[in-house]
């Protein structure tokens, strides 16, 4: 199935997390056509939520690590 996504926008700086108000690095569109940010915590922490009810996320967190696209995230 070919899935056509529209063009989002980049998350920039202005963008928080709709939970605690850092930057955020996750955007979920809804099928009801509203929007949530999340940072790249709480994106993770509500993941199994979101894919029941989001048609699209746009993950951004990739680029809080820096260059390396490795799972090297901070778990310590
Ligand atoms: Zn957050």
């Amino acid at each position: 199935m070919t899935t056509v996504l529209t063009p989002a926008s980049p998350l920039t700086a202005a963008d928080r997390c709709d939970r605690c108000g850092a930057q955020a690095y996750l955007r979920v569109v809804l099928a009801s056509g509203g929007e949530l940010l999340f940072c790249a915590h709480h994106g993770r922490k509500f993941e199994p939520e979101l894919k029941k009810i989001a048609v699209e996320i746009q993950d951004e967190s990739g680029r809080l690590g820096g260059t390396s696209a490795t799972a090297n995230d901070d778990e310590r």
